[in-house]
């Protein structure tokens, strides 16, 4: 449905859209110093619904510039920590009371149905600047007793201090756009960071207007910068700033390893929450009926488009034609539709080129051998439809259980030797997450442990929480967001030590 005669979008976001979009720099709105800008799209219509402006190196030199200068001597950086924990929960409480027009927006500019918007991304995003904001006042050192070999008798008082780590880079994805600023400005915030922040340019709406209520919550001028823009110029810009103490990025492996290199030329330090092809194991001793569904969950919630998705299904052999009749049914009966319609269950993949990356991974499993019990192919009508596929007959080397497709397609796979089914879990460069479905509780603790992967679901799929740690082994990343483990990414720790 076209924006114009949309009932679901509310009119405070038709007119947020009404005017290109422009940048957050040091306190401000501003063009791109270039005057650029670029399209956003609907994807279940392929419609145009607003211009952002196209941040570039230019852009990012004077955010970081503003950052410094908050960082350095700004008020942020005066601020007790009960101060700026309080303006962190103010944070969260906005959302909250946004949480109407920030689901619309999310649907509009990524997809996805609006009662997930509003259930998963708007009410995490908010919960995490709250759990975010009581960390402010926890972050401690410790007092270290010394024996120094070397100083008979000497006494000394040491002790270490914990310090923001400075200017930080934020580079984002398009799948969960406004809970994956949450996730990045929320410890940086809370340790006293100042941020600049790119969105990704398929989906920079929602990280806009949280910049907006980020300045009505108190925070100070140049503290959160956010450019729009495209990855090979804004992002790339960010990932080799000298003056960028630390950049914290999530988005493919194939960029991470590009956002490493360009890191490396003043060694600012990195965390990546990167890709993966996370197993979903199934024994015959689970609750079958939950374990169908959760199934068919793991790899449908978000059209597919979310890294930990279970892609690689493995069912213990006697109970596998079962299983993947069951999830195939879930899937063949799931309506699929604009994310504003309340029955639709999946929306459009993100943009057009999702759409051509996942339909050719169709077609790849298909003419490798795959068989579709569900699904297997794009469907024909406006927007980044395709259906939601499951492909049975699917063996190791194809590219379709080795390379992330990022979409609603999953991997079916017969196993029956339980001794070997970590190996072929692990059986991949990946290692974000992994789900167990069993009644047996020694033996989900005992998978639980010999899997390669930052999250283990047992009976569950896709649980997450501000509280939980998240992040990947392997080429799915480096360091933990959520949790405080969130909070070291953006912390260095000070030894100081005095003679007594
Ligand atoms: P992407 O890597 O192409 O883009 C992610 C972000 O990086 C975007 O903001 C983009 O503009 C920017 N970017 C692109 N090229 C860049 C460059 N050369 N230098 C600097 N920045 C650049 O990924 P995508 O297609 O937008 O997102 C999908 C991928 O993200 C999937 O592989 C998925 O697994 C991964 N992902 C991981 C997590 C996680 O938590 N591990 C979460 C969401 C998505």
């Amino acid at each position: 449905m076209p924006i114009a005669t949309n009932s679901s979008v509310p009119e405070s976001l038709r007119s947020f859209l009404a005017t290109p979009r422009k940048l957050l720099i040091g306190g401000q709105w501003v063009e791109a110093k270039s005057g650029k800008t670029f399209d956003v799209f609907d994807p279940a219509t392929d419609e145009v619904i607003a211009q952002a402006a196209a941040g570039d190196a230019a852009d990012v030199d004077l955010a970081v510039a503003a950052a410094r200068k908050a960082f350095d001597a700004g008020p942020w950086s005066r601020m007790t920590a009960s101060q700026r924990g309080q303006i962190i929960w103010k944070i969260g409480d906005l959302i909250e009371q946004n949480a109407d027009e920030l689901a619309a927006m999310e649907t509009l500019d990524n997809g996805k149905p609006l009662g997930v918007a509003k259930a998963a991304d708007v009410a995490l995003a908010a919960d995490m600047f709250r759990y975010m904001a009581g960390w402010a006042t926890k972050i401690e050192g410790n007092t270290i007793p010394l024996n120094v070999p070397y100083v008979p008798g000497g006494q000394f008082h040491a002790y270490t201090l914990k310090e923001p780590i400075g200017v930080v880079g934020q580079i984002i994805p398009w799948n969960f756009p406004l809970l994956m600023a949450a996730w990045k400005l929320g410890p940086a915030l809370a340790t006293g960071c100042t941020i600049v922040l790119k969105p990704a340019e398929q989906t920079p709406i929602s990280a806009i207007r949280l910049g907006e209520l980020c300045q009505e919550a108190g925070i100070p001028d140049g503290v959160v910068n956010i450019i729009t823009g495209f990855g090979e110029t804004a992002g790339a810009a960010i990932a080799a700033h000298d003056d960028i103490d630390k950049v914290a990025f999530t988005g493919s492996t194939e960029v991470g390893k590009i956002i490493l290199k360009a890191a490396a030329g003043n060694l600012k330090k990195v965390t990546l929450e990167l890709g993966g092809k996370s197993p979903n194991v199934v024994y015959d001793d689970a609750d079958l009926d939950t374990a169908i569904a959760g199934a068919a969950d793991a790899i449908f919630f978000n059209q597919g488009q979310v890294c930990s998705a279970g892609s690689r299904l493995f069912v213990q052999s006697g109970i596998y034609d079962e299983v993947v009749a069951g999830v195939s049914e879930i899937a063949n009966n799931m309506k699929v539709g604009s994310g504003f319609d309340a029955a639709t269950q999946m929306g459009p993949l993100v943009s057009r080129e999702q759409f051509d990356r996942v339909a050719g991974y169709l077609k790849a499993g298909l003419d490798a051998g795959a068989e579709a019990s569900a699904g297997g192919a794009a469907i024909d009508r406006p927007g980044y439809f395709v259906q939601p596929t499951v492909l049975k007959n699917a063996t190791t080397e194809m590219s379709i259980v080795q390379e992330e497709i990022f979409g609603p397609v999953v991997a079916a796979m017969p196993f029956d030797n339980e001794a070997e089914i970590a190996s072929q879990a692990n059986d991949t460069s990946f290692g974000l997450a992994a789900g167990i479905w069993t009644r047996d509780i020694s033996k989900a603790h005992k998978l639980a442990k010999q899997v390669k992967a930052g999250t283990v679901w047992v009976n569950c799929y896709s649980i997450f929480d501000a509280a939980l740690p998240f992040g990947g082994y392997k080429q799915s990343g480096w360091g933990r967001e959520m949790g405080h483990a969130a909070l070291e990414n953006y912390l260095q720790t000070k030894s100081v030590c005095v003679s007594l």
